[in-house]
């Protein structure tokens, strides 16, 4: 079978190289840019809109004569950035994202740029890229199969990243034949029908303790001044650090999940509610087992098992999973475990809302 799958590598541009990177970034931020306010523009004064192929002749046939400095970088990638600028429309109208907004050149930087007659390739420890040349990587993964686009992207703390877009043809592993559901917890990474709760790692809630503590610092230096972007950097730096141990533990389970299981069940993400909600705690949780379904959906695809998405809607936690009775005041997050009071089954708060996850599932499977 074949299937796309993204790989992801560590960069070590030299000097000539990072420049390259930054014009590239600048360019396609200042071509996004551009099209987006045009595009305000039109619709303000004409209720007009452009496509994606009128916006890319103008780009070649106007905007690149008006601003020579944008022939010096990848081409292919300011293509690139006018796709991403109508995808984000689109999102928009189909109400899957916010309003696009400006790209800043504060936060993380990327530009992506495609494989057209094998202008991308990887060999041993370096990356080629259109008007880039060999890059330097750390080549943690190897792969077999054709390239079909490639992602430059540098974090706000420095480090530069490549990912390939790559497809491949792939072999299925086998499972163990299980079927489990999971409940996203606030303190816990998730809790599985099984009664088996894995909390959140020391070393995890320790970085993220400090986190929030230089976070705090941040907001307390004066804009823009030398010590606040001293406390940016070290912010950014303790963030990576935090979504480095996450990938590596999100990693190990979901491995793990995939390789025990045929079907898993879990509690969907309502990303518009998760939009809505400010508190930060809620929004790392969110963020963060969103990541790991995404990881756990790709690993089950690779074990031939299913992932089944129970809309978060349903109310897991307060139905009782041995007689179904519900019990709205469990709607208090407050109560971690309860007797039911129509059959008399104790119940763990988490472990009883995972029951019924996989019951759901497996309903939901069945019809
Ligand atoms: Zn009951």
């Amino acid at each position: 079978m074949q299937r796309i799958r993204g790989y992801k590598y560590r960069a070590y541009p030299n000097k000539k190289q990072k420049e390259f990177f930054e014009k590239t970034f600048g360019c396609c931020r200042f071509v996004y840019n551009y099209y987006l306010e045009q595009k305000q523009r039109l619709w303000r004064e004409w209720r007009d809109t452009q496509s994606y192929i009128q916006m890319s002749k103008d780009l070649s046939s106007v905007l690149k004569r008006k601003r020579e400095w944008l022939k010096e970088v990848d081409s292919i990638a300011l293509q690139q950035s006018l796709r991403h600028l109508d995808r984000a429309y689109d999102n928009f109208f189909k109400k899957r994202g916010g309003y696009p907004k400006f790209k800043s050149k504060r936060y993380k930087q990327s530009y992506r740029t495609m494989n057209i007659n094998a202008n991308i390739s990887i060999d041993g420890d370096s990356i080629t890229l259109p008007k880039a040349g060999r890059v330097k990587i750390v080549n943690t993964r190897d792969f077999d199969g054709r390239i079909i686009s490639a992602t430059v992207s540098r974090t706000s703390s420095g480090r530069y990243y490549i990912s390939l877009q790559v497809e491949e043809e792939y072999e299925i592993f086998p499972n163990d034949g299980g079927s489990i559901g999971l409940d996203a917890g606030l303190k816990s990474l998730y809790t599985t029908s099984d009664s088996d709760i894995y909390p959140n790692p020391k070393t995890l809630s320790l970085h993220e303790k400090r986190m929030k503590r230089l976070q705090r610092s941040l907001s307390r230096k004066k804009k823009g001044s030398k010590n606040s972007e001293k406390a940016r950097l070290r912010l950014a730096k303790e963030h990576e650090k935090v979504s480095d141990i996450r990938n590596d533990i999100q990693h190990k389970i979901t491995h793990k999940l995939a390789s025990e299981n045929q079907v898993v069940c879990v509690e969907d993400l309502d990303v518009k509610g998760m939009m809505k909600d400010h508190r930060l705690a809620k929004h790392i949780s969110d963020a963060s087992w969103s990541e790991l379904c995404r990881k756990l959906e790709y690993k089950i695809a690779d074990h031939g098992g299913i992932l089944i998405k129970v809309p978060r809607a349903y109310a897991s936690s307060q139905i009782c999973s041995c007689c179904g009775r519900k019990e709205s005041k469990l709607k208090d997050l407050r109560i971690r475990s309860w007797i039911c009071p129509s059959c008399g089954a104790g119940h763990d708060r988490d472990v009883n809302a995972a029951k019924n996850i996989l019951e759901k599932g497996l309903e939901m499977l069945a019809s």
